[in-house]
């Protein structure tokens, strides 16, 4: 059977969409939220349910298609969209069922953050993820998962508590603390690397309106501020979350007229507990140097996860860089300063996120995710809706990465890069590598699942990992 015909059998067991570069609807169906990334694949199986995704591992086994596995489509480095394969898109698998009795909620595959956040929000409650709404559950938690809630409640791994998923033989599989063990630990940080996840058990928390928004300050301040915000951060009461940035400041409201367009830099709040308490704990940066601008204040929790949206939609060009670090020195400031006076364009940033609090107790050796003691997780991104400026902002990304580099933990969040190279992998997981690799042979020993941030199966080494 040639793969048109194995293509057109498959349709017609599959309850979902399949779809093909000749069918209306391609075109939108390959684009993924970074804009640079332009993949052709030869059918993208829009899954219905578990049963879709089954048969669709299946056909891609049978006719040597390789796959790759979109949930919300925004990874870095693009690696829900492959060219000539299959690309298995979990978009139509979006639910989201709350317990409020065990406040625990199951969230279908494809579902974004913001579905998430909407339905939790009803009952008071929310699962720890990111900044940003938009992005997908599935890449987002399977990387690890860090966010306004990390410094309190961890990453969002160390709130998942159970995975249904289907395996690179086509069948499925439950992981959680008593099934698959060792299937759960992997998932909790692995990536996609050991089958595809089509729902997710976490564990929710009392989150309801935060007090939270950015304060500015101009880059004369940037040094003072930066020094302050270590020590800070560090020893704050861990219902306060605050990211650092180095930012242009965007060309509309909220932001004052005289203000717009100027490089400043600014820390992102978000605390949980009574506006009163937040300006008792923000006082000392207050008064040791105010902000330039301030919009902090009361907020649903969905509304501070919604506040990127303009600023950041879908389909801008997007370079990608990103370390861990444990200390912050004055020396690696001086750096920050000089390429925060760079910025190549006005969506372009560099964010540091606290990784600290609960996602330092809990152990390295718990979760497929090792840097548990990173302290901070940076993540440069060079942006612009303009093609063109390709090389301007991949430059300076890469300027900026290279001048902090050697300050570094010796290791990224997966999420935060592109595809850099298994060194960059295994310096990501460290002491937890082999013990994936281990993991990876056994449910995925052909490595059919490898366009991701690919680890090898334990005995493959030698064999290239092709991946897009
Ligand atoms: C604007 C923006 C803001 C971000 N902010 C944050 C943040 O605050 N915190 C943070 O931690 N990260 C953040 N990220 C990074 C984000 O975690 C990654 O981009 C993540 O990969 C997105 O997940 P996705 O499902 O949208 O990606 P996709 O592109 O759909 O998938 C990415 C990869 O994940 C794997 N995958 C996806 N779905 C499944 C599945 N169901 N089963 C198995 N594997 C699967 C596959 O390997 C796939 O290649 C941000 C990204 C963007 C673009």
């Amino acid at each position: 059977m040639s793969l048109h015909e194995a293509i057109t059998a498959f349709r017609s067991q599959f309850r979902g969409a399949v779809i093909e570069p000749t069918d209306a609807g391609y075109e939108e169906a390959r684009k993924v939220y970074n804009g640079m990334i332009d993949r052709k694949p030869r059918a993208i199986a829009r899954c219905a349910d578990a049963g879709d995704v089954m048969a669709a591992v299946r056909m891609a086994k049978a006719n040597g298609l390789r796959v790759s596995i979109r949930g919300g489509g925004h990874n870095a480095a693009g690696l829900g969209v492959c060219d000539d394969g299959l690309t298995i898109d979990l978009a139509a698998i979006n639910y989201v069922r709350v317990d409020p009795s065990s406040r625990t909620v199951l969230v279908g595959a494809g579902s974004k953050w913001s579905d998430v956040d909407h339905a939790t929000h009803a009952f008071g409650l929310a699962v720890p993820s990111g900044i940003i709404a938009s992005t997908g559950v599935a890449g987002l938690t399977l990387g690890g998962g860090m966010g306004y809630l990390s410094r309190k409640y961890g990453l969002t791994i160390d709130n998942l508590l159970a995975v249904d998923m289907v395996l690179a033989d086509g069948s499925f599989a439950m992981a959680s603390a008593d099934e698959n063990p060792d299937l759960f630990w992997a998932v909790r940080g692995g990536g996609g690397n050991f089958g595809i996840v089509t729902s997710f058990l976490f564990e929710a928390h009392p989150v309801d309106t935060v007090c939270a928004g950015p304060m500015l300050w101009d880059l004369d301040d940037a040094a003072d501020v930066m020094k302050w915000y270590r020590e800070f951060i560090t020893s704050a009461p861990e219902e306060m979350n605050g990211f650092f940035a180095m930012m242009t400041v965007p060309p509309g409201p909220p932001f004052p007229e005289e203000l717009r367009l100027r490089k400043m830099c600014g820390i992102v709040w978000c605390y949980q507990g009574s506006m009163e308490q937040a300006n008792t704990i923000l006082e000392p940066i207050r008064s040791y140097r105010p902000p330039a601008f301030e919009h902090v204040g009361p907020m649903p929790f969905p509304m501070l996860q919604g506040l990127f949206d303009g600023i950041y939609p879908p389909g801008l060009q997007w370079y990608w860089k990103a370390d861990f670090f444990k200390e912050l020195s004055d020396e690696a400031i001086e750096k920050h300063l000089e390429h925060a006076a760079l910025l190549p364009t006005w969506q372009s940033t560099m964010h540091l996120y606290p990784v600290n609090g609960k996602v330092n107790r809990v152990p390295e050796t718990d979760t497929a995710f090792s840097h548990r003691a990173a302290v901070w997780s940076e993540v440069i991104v060079g942006v612009d809706p303009d093609p063109a400026n390709r090389a301007k902002i991949t430059d300076w990304a890469r300027s900026y990465y290279d001048a902090l580099h050697p300050y570094g933990a010796g290791g990224a969040y997966l999420n935060f890069m592109m595809e850099e190279g298994e060194d960059r992998i295994k310096a990501a997981y460290r002491g937890n590598f082999d013990r994936l690799a281990a993991i990876k042979a056994k449910y995925d020993p052909d490595n059919f699942f490898r366009v991701n941030q690919n680890i090898r199966p334990a005995g493959a080494e030698g064999k290239t990992a092709s991946t897009n």
